[in-house]
């Protein structure tokens, strides 16, 4: 069992850490929450009072942050962990943030000699609980293999993507397309309601044709189409609107550096900043619905 520093003990965080202390992990844990790091300490974990403090003895540091700036202040500069832990520490950062601030985090723990993953996740607050999220990494094959065993206990799913950042991109890559098809799926089920079908019976229709997707199999943003999702307990929880339009100004800001048209994935990000603009942005993105059925139950 490992000696593993988590710090950021959020919706997603905390109950990572519930995961690694069940599997038997040695875990000590810092957030700027004192609520957070009590609930993890109930079950097991060790307190500290500062990140430096949390990450004596570690043999592997995991983050898991709300955004690149929160990232950058805890490993970057003279008080940043990177310059204090020992070569040879394996460090993994989970939070989804932009390719290049990971890679600039990545070559300042190279030139400390300590072995960088961007590991960002999907699967959500569920798949945080049920231990069954899917890492997609960007690193070394080394530092892959080593914190796989570690990565294991709370995935269904551990990728590869390529070297440092490219667990950033593949993330990002699949969140805009998660928002196109969320938007794509609303917007038919709302022409066809419009036109007097049952949503569940044109839901089942499609699902089992070429329009076929993720959102219809187990997201259905229809209220009452299926049971157990977000649209189905007043749009909430889940994954909320501000972080997708985190995630989709993260792949438009990529797509301008890299002269890569996303006509689709600007589209979808117009949307849902709308939708949030218009006080949704604390909903699950599958209320996305509301916007193409403002008046109806949907
Ligand atoms: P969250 O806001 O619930 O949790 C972030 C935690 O980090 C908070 O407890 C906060 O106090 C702590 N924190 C912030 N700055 C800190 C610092 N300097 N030192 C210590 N702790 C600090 O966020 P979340 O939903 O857990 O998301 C975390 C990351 O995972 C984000 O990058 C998000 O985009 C990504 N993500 C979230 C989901 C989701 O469904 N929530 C899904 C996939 C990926």
């Amino acid at each position: 069992m490992a000696t593993i520093t988590f710090i950021g003990l959020g919706n997603m965080g905390g109950p990572m850490v519930s995961n690694l202390l069940k599997a038997g992990h040695d875990i000590t844990v810092f957030d700027l929450s004192t609520e957070a790091v009590e609930a993890r300490v109930a079950e097991g974990a060790k307190a500290a009072a500062t990140a430096a403090e949390a990450v004596q003895g570690a043999e592997c540091v995991i983050t898991m942050l709300p955004a690149g700036k929160h990232v950058e202040a805890v490993y970057l500069g003279a008080e940043g962990l990177l310059a204090q832990l020992p070569a040879g520490t394996l460090v993994v950062d989970s939070s989804t943030i932009a390719p290049e601030t990971s890679r600039a985090v990545a070559e300042q723990a190279r030139a400390n000699d300590i072995p960088f993953l961007d590991a960002p996740v999907s699967g959500g607050v569920g798949g945080a609980r049920a231990g069954a999220l899917t890492f997609i990494c960007g690193g070394a094959e080394a530092t892959f293999n080593r914190a796989r065993p570690i990565l294991d206990v709370m995935a269904k799913n551990v990728f590869l993507a390529g070297d440092n950042g490219a667990g950033q991109i593949a993330k990002i890559c699949n969140n805009m397309l998660l928002a196109i098809l969320m938007t794509g799926t609303s917007e038919a089920l709302a022409l066809g309601v419009k036109n007097g079908l049952d949503p569940s019976v044109l839901s089942e229709i499609m699902k089992q044709s070429s329009g076929g997707n993720w959102a219809l199999n187990g997201y259905n943003p229809w209220p009452g189409v299926m049971d157990g999702t977000p649209a189905s307990r007043g749009y909430d929880g889940g994954f909320l609107v501000n972080l997708m339009n985190k995630d989709l100004g993260l792949a438009f800001d990529n797509a301008v550096g890299h002269h890569a048209a996303i006509p689709m994935g600007s589209l979808a990000r117009n949307l849902f900043e709308l939708h949030a603009g218009q006080g949704n942005g604390s909903l699950d993105f599958s209320s996305i619905q509301q916007f193409y059925t403002p008046d109806s139950e949907g």
